[in-house]
């Protein structure tokens, strides 16, 4: 039996079995299928992308502590994993740096994650990385499903008379069926369809601005820019305005210099029901996009709009970055929290986007699924309590969560000295272990 009363340890006790079903194979279902995996449970990653691979954005993520660990753990693919930055950095509006702070953070791109993922989780090939040999001692089944879009679950008593849930799913060509789980983990993203079938309340909120995405790659870039933001995590603040470039690796993940790609994110305010708002998330075929604007749908008309103003608002290096892009997307930022990550008697789980769905800000959205995973597993194997689970889970969505509408309220609508976003920026960066939840964040 997982769950109970507060002190109680995972179902390591028991060291029974399990099959566990796993909504969503993006980074956190499958950062929970590896931890899973090698507790020798069986899992299957039901993801409702109709292709067998998930199609990247092709951009970056700042690689938390967690992501790391997550990969010490599990990964055992040999190649390099992330470029290194070797400073923070702030521009003023002519370019000149005017702030610099030395620290090294390590860089990655979510499509080089996703594919180590899958080598080491379902050995899928790929350019980017060797399939490593099955060296984990009696793992479990590791089963990943495409083109199942999941619609329900429902509990259905197992022969020990404890309960276990039923999930349903549909595929794209209209075929349906279901598959039993002992424990669900709902790993589907900030729009969880498992979030709103036991927390049919929680909305995803719309927070009145939009992430503008996308890459260069570094010997695309005049020599002026390169010096500037290569190998440094580089932000300009400006009214309504943020914007920040990191160092990502390049095609099939390499990180050889030269190759390597210029990421950005830019993040500027479109009001709600604004005609602004509509155009540019409205794509090349006019269809309107709620929530990302995938890369290759912007409409020329409204992304040469974002040029122009790009030109007459950010530092050179960012408005030659941000015009020389290929292959802009855009993320509408929103914010969504789950009140509870722990259902029906512990028999359903939320994790990463599904129980908070941070702003960008805050650089901990796939640290929280790394982190999700693996302390979910330890409890599962009995190393930690129920309640140091819960209290670290929802201590880090909800404070995290917290401080990103924070930030991104300082650095959106309200005209702070620089100081105060480094102090912010800085802030953001403790690491989870350091980080002291208050007791609003823990209470549960
Ligand atoms: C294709 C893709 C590309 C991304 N690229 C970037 C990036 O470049 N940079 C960045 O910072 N972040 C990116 N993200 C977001 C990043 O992965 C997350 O913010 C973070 O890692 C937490 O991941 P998650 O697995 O909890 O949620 P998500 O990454 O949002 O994954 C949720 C998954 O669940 C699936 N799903 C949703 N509903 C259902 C359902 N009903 N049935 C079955 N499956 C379902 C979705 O298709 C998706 O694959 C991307 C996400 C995706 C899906």
């Amino acid at each position: 039996m997982v769950g109970g009363s507060a002190d109680q340890p995972g179902a390591g006790q028991n060291r029974e079995k399990l099959h566990f079903v796993i909504v969503g194979g993006s980074l956190g279902g499958l950062a929970t299928g590896l931890a899973l995996k090698a507790l020798g449970h069986d899992t299957t990653i039901l993801e409702r992308n109709p292709k067998p691979l998930l199609q990247d954005q092709g951009a970056g993520i700042v690689a938390g502590g967690d992501t790391l660990d997550l990969l010490n753990r599990y990964n055992r693919c040999d190649r390099p994993f992330a470029v290194n930055s070797y400073a923070r950095q702030y521009l003023d509006r002519d370019g000149n740096i005017v702030h610099k702070e030395e620290m090294v953070q390590r860089m990655t791109s979510w499509d080089l994650t996703y594919y180590l993922m899958r080598a080491n989780y379902d050995g899928v090939k790929s350019p980017y990385c060797e399939v490593p040999d099955n060296t984990v001692p009696e793992p479990g089944s590791a089963v990943h499903i495409h083109d199942r879009n999941v619609t329900d679950i429902r509990k259905e008593p197992k022969d020990s008379g404890e309960d276990g849930v039923r999930v349903f799913w549909k595929s794209s060509q209209g075929d349906e069926g279901s598959i039993f789980a002992d424990i669900v983990v709902g790993a589907d993203g900030p729009s969880s369809t498992i979030r709103k079938l036991v927390q049919p309340k929680v909305e995803r909120k719309y927070a009145g601005y939009c992430a503008l995405r996308g890459t260069l790659k570094e010997d695309e870039a005049s020599e002026e820019t390169r010096k500037t933001c290569c190998e440094r995590f580089t932000f300009f603040h400006g009214p309504g305005v943020q914007i920040l470039t990191y160092l990502i690796p390049g095609k099939d993940g390499t990180v050889e210099p030269g190759k390597r790609l210029i990421n950005f994110v830019y993040y500027t305010n479109f009001p709600e029901g604004s005609e602004e708002l509509e155009e540019i998330m409205t794509d090349c075929e006019g269809r309107r996009r709620t929530i990302t604007m995938p890369p290759g749908m912007t409409d020329p008309n409204a992304w040469e709009k974002q040029r122009k103003l790009a030109r007459e608002r950010l530092p050179p290096q960012f408005a030659e970055i941000v015009c020389g892009t290929k292959r802009p997307f855009v993320q509408a930022v929103t914010d969504v929290l789950s009140p509870e990550h722990e259902y029906w008697g512990g028999k359903v789980i939320l994790i990463g986007d599904a129980l908070a769905g941070f702003r960008p800000h805050t650089v901990a959205s796939t640290s929280q699924a790394a982190f999700d995973a693996m302390i979910f597993a330890d409890y599962i194997d009995g190393k930690v309590s129920r309640e140091e689970w819960k209290k670290q889970t929802l201590g880090f969505a909800r404070y995290i969560q917290k401080r990103g509408v924070d930030m991104g309220e300082h650095s959106q609508h309200m005209d702070l000295p620089l100081a105060d976003h480094i102090h912010d920026r800085n802030v953001a960066s403790t690491p989870r272990e350091e980080e002291v939840y208050p007791d609003w964040a823990t209470a549960f």
